[in-house]
């Protein structure tokens, strides 16, 4: 048979006393420290031209869009988010989406349909915040997906200058 033997508590150890006091002079300790908790939404994050938000569409000065509906984009989604039915134009590329879909909630914000494009035509975007009440809603059409080519200079920048060094 094996004794134990057990250590007799003071009257403070069976109270608690140093455990609450070392808890307490933790709190204390933190109470005046600089927070660190982000107030979203009010306080937005920030973001750059790093910053993969979801993919967004680039329209040329004329206003119609960059994309010729080559596809490559859709074959490289490894998510299964994209859906383009090309058309043909008079205009001088030649083809252009008739339908451009990306389903936000397959997107994983990969960026490789932004690497896949020859056309410099799809990038990534700072917007991140995505909401919706339907599962249909969050399927974004053309008229959701385009931005002017100024929204998206400083993404186009930054992947110039990754570009360059390969
Ligand atoms: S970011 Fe990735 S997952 Fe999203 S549409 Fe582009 S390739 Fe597909
Ligand atoms: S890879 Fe570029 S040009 Fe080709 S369909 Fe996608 S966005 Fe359009």
């Amino acid at each position: 048979m094996v004794i134990v033997k057990r250590k007799t508590l003071t009257l403070a150890e069976r109270l608690y006393l140093p455990e609450i006091l070392r808890g307490m002079s933790i709190t204390f300790g933190k109470m005046f420290k600089p927070k660190i908790t982000r107030q979203y939404p009010e306080e937005p994050l920030p973001t750059n031209e790093v910053t993969r938000g979801q993919p967004r569409l680039r329209a040329l000065v004329d206003g119609n869009l960059a994309c010729v509906s080559c596809g490559l984009c859709e074959a490289a989604c490894p998510a299964y988010a994209i859906t383009i039915d090309g058309q043909e134009t008079d205009r001088f590329i030649e083809r252009e989406p008739e339908k451009f879909e990306i389903d936000m909630l397959r997107c994983i914000l990969c960026g490789f349909c932004e690497e896949a494009c020859p056309k410099e035509a799809i990038f990534m975007s700072t917007e991140l915040e995505l909401a919706g009440f339907t599962r249909a809603s969050f399927k974004y059409g053309i008229d959701k997906l385009k931005r002017s080519t100024e929204e998206l200079a400083p993404r186009m920048e930054y992947i110039k200058r990754i570009n360059q060094r390969w």
